[in-house]
């Protein structure tokens, strides 16, 4: 039960992997804040919108109690945490956006040397993970009894303890767990770093403040995406640049001053390649630059 509020709150994980890029995509939505002593609370000055700094485990629960509105945490918490807390009766949380970093996925792995024949051969197994409810799913899913092993950390020493026969962890590189002879053979979730919210609309002034954010979110999200693509070409090459040009916005075509030559330019969505620039310098285009973008203003 929230009491009337005119500001919004957000909660981010306080240190960890998703802390800094979250303050840094806020900073980009031009959100100043002032630091509380316990720097737990961030007062923000520019827009209503303060932020709490939790450990990403809490950041559900805190949205679920209306405590906070709004949360930015991996996939993997905010699903793990919202199917106890459906079990419990409560409302489920949802994606407000994706955010496209923090990417990771949840694997089942097994032992290196260990042939990996499908799901049912997890019947009867220990199954070491921190997040019991996710792997009870997928079990139930795949009609696979299995033991699970809940540890809140070094899942991946388990097998090597004794303490389970395989684990169920978060994956990005695999070193981890090849450096403890495990081996992924499923994914069972692709998690990436989330705007967790509730249901339904915010209350109050708060659904207000939460599209003004979110509206700048979106645009400091598609800026740094976004390249300005530069370069020449002698107008008799053009039908062959031309078709060549990456996705993006229409090219603007500029007369080049006392040559039979133009100038190209265009907004480009996402990274422009190598392979790409040179496909274009073989179709006769010369003088190619790829810009970064500071700000935009349609
Ligand atoms: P806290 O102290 O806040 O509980 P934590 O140790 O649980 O921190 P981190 O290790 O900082 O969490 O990871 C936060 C999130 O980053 C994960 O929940 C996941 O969504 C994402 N992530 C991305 N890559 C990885 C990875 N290789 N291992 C673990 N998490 C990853
Ligand atoms: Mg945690």
């Amino acid at each position: 039960p929230a009491q009337p509020r005119e500001r919004l709150r957000i909660a981010l994980q306080k240190s960890g992997r998703l802390g800094d890029p979250a303050r840094e995509l806020l900073a980009a939505g031009g959100l100043t804040w002032r630091e509380s002593r316990d720097r737990l609370f961030l007062y923000g000055e520019s827009l209503p919108v303060d932020l709490l700094l939790v450990r990403d485990d809490d950041i559900p629960g805190l949205i679920t109690d209306g405590v906070c509105d709004l949360g930015i945490v991996g996939r993997n918490v905010l699903v793990e945490n919202s199917l106890a807390l459906g079990a419990q009766g409560h409302r489920p949380l949802v994606e407000w956006r994706q955010l496209g970093w923090g990417r990771c996925s949840l694997d089942v792995a097994i032992g290196e040397d260990e042939e990996w024949t499908g799901p049912q051969q997890l019947a009867g197994l220990r199954i070491a993970t921190s997040y019991p409810q996710i792997l009870g799913r997928w079990l139930r899913q795949e009609g696979v009894e299995a033991q699970t092993v809940v540890l809140n950390g070094s899942v991946e020493i388990a097998p090597r303890l004794g303490q389970a026969d395989l684990v169920c962890d978060l994956v990005s590189t695999g070193g981890t767990l090849r450096a403890n002879q495990l081996r992924p053979v499923t994914t069972i979730l692709d998690s990436e770093a989330v705007i967790a919210g509730p249901d339904q609309r915010l209350e109050d002034g708060r659904q207000e403040i939460a599209d003004l954010l979110l509206g700048r979110l979106d645009g400091a999200m598609q800026l740094k995406e976004s390249r300005l693509l530069m370069l020449r070409a002698a107008r008799p090459v053009l039908d062959q640049v031309l078709p060549l040009l990456p996705g993006g916005h229409e090219p603007t075509l500029t007369g080049v001053e006392g040559r039979d030559e133009v100038a190209i330019q265009m907004l480009v969505h996402g990274p422009v390649s190598w392979a790409k620039l040179e496909d274009l310098k073989r179709a006769g285009a010369h003088n190619l630059m790829v810009l970064p973008v500071e700000g935009m203003l349609a």
